[in-house]
């Protein structure tokens, strides 16, 4: 492994918008590069400009506690940091890699999370994370906290050739049963699911039921993007040691696009499939409103439930206004609170828009949305 360590400028990356995948609003990279070497990652891909040979060098903020120190004191700060999970992991590098072992940034963030009472969302590939239970379960206790696990399959020979470095899916699912007896909510992104590797019905299957019996409050579903260059090269390479003569089933799937993502109708049957079994063994695929609802504020409640509906509308194959609002509402300026009473000319929403946001303005709970989610995992 070859190591740069690097000083950098700053830590905290804010969204333009809060994610709803995450539901975050900041996140941050400790390392770029990572030996975890997953062949699918597109932190390979040119557009990252990671520094070295990607899976072999990683570039390590050394300075990352201090910054995020001073990016969180609000004494620094002209405009107060807005409210929800910090996210710690990112594309370009997994915060528990194994460079962690001898830099311990992500403890030592976790500790300044700590001091300044953030919400946390961990998402990681290694089950070093359960060294950290301590902190992320004090963490817990005072605001929030959700250790996730990625996976592409529960198939353990699949994992070693694509996550050659990776804690085994069966490992990182046992340490997500540790961090739920302890009280602390766990999720899993079955992401990416690789073609015509693990996204047959049967393997999207046996990875949700093994969430399940893991104890996780979500499993949160994605296909794999393949960007034209190194990445797409250097997974062409493992693929075609791994089952050779995929080649033109997949130039078919992945004509060029600037995202790399699959053709549409592909992504539709995927997405389908998932949630077919997931809604059949009964777990939640959004983040559950008990896990956020009452830690974001109102504007990004609303965004997120508006988000999630038109995600379950899409699904079922029905257009939706949802996402149109979602975006009008986050793209504003003033916080939607001070434009209550004028929704619908200020953001160009119709009336059953309008009546479900009331409703999530006045109880932070959205009826629609939670028919898509277990009875346990609904707002409050
Ligand atoms: S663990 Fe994440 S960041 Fe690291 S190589 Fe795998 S996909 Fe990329």
């Amino acid at each position: 492994m070859g190591i740069i360590e690097t000083t950098a400028k700053s830590l905290l990356s804010k969204h333009k918008r809060i994610d709803g995948w995450f539901v975050c609003r900041y996140g941050m990279n400790l390392y770029r590069g990572c030996t975890h070497d997953c062949a699918y990652c597109d932190g390979r891909a040119e557009g990252y400009y990671v520094k070295g040979a990607f899976g072999q060098d990683v570039e390590v903020k050394i300075n990352a506690p201090d910054l995020l120190q001073r990016e969180l004191n609000p004494t620094r700060r002209r405009k107060p940091l807005k409210p929800g999970y910090v996210m710690i992991g990112g594309g370009v590098g997994d915060a528990y890699q194994p460079a962690n072992e001898t830099y311990q940034l992500a403890r030592r963030v976790l500790a300044v999370l700590e001091t300044y009472g953030f919400p946390v969302h961990i998402l990681t590939k290694s089950c070093q994370v359960q060294r950290d239970l301590d902190i992320i379960a004090r963490i817990n206790d005072k605001q929030r906290a959700i250790v996730s696990m990625s996976l592409s399959s529960v198939d353990d020979a699949v994992a070693r050739v694509f996550e050659p470095e990776c804690s085994l899916p069966r490992d990182r699912l046992d340490t997500l049963s540790k961090f739920k007896r302890a009280g602390i909510s766990t999720g899993v992104f079955l992401m990416p699911v690789i073609p015509f590797v693990s996204d047959t019905s049967e393997a999207i299957e046996a990875s949700v039921r093994a969430a399940l019996e893991a104890g996780v409050d979500f499993v949160i579903f994605g296909g794999m993007t393949l960007k034209t260059g190194r990445q797409r090269d250097h997974f062409t390479r493992v693929l075609d040691n791994f089952r050779p003569g995929l080649a033109s089933a997949y130039a078919r799937l992945y004509t060029e696009n600037r995202w790399g993502t699959p053709n549409q109708n592909y992504h539709t049957a995927i997405y389908r499939t998932f949630a077919r079994i997931a809604d059949e063994l009964g777990i939640a695929h959004r983040m559950p409103p008990r896990l956020y609802a009452d830690i974001v504020d109102d504007t990004d409640r609303v965004v997120v439930m508006l988000d999630h509906l038109a995600y379950f509308h899409q699904l079922a194959g029905q257009p939706s206004p949802y996402g149109r609002a979602a975006s009008a509402i986050a793209k504003h300026p003033h916080p939607i609170s001070l434009i209550r009473s004028d929704l619908r000319a200020t953001y160009g929403i119709g009336q059953e828009v309008e009546k479900i946001i009331q409703e999530i303005l006045s109880t932070g709970s959205c009826c629609r949305l939670n028919t898509f989610f277990p009875k346990d995992q609904r707002a409050q």
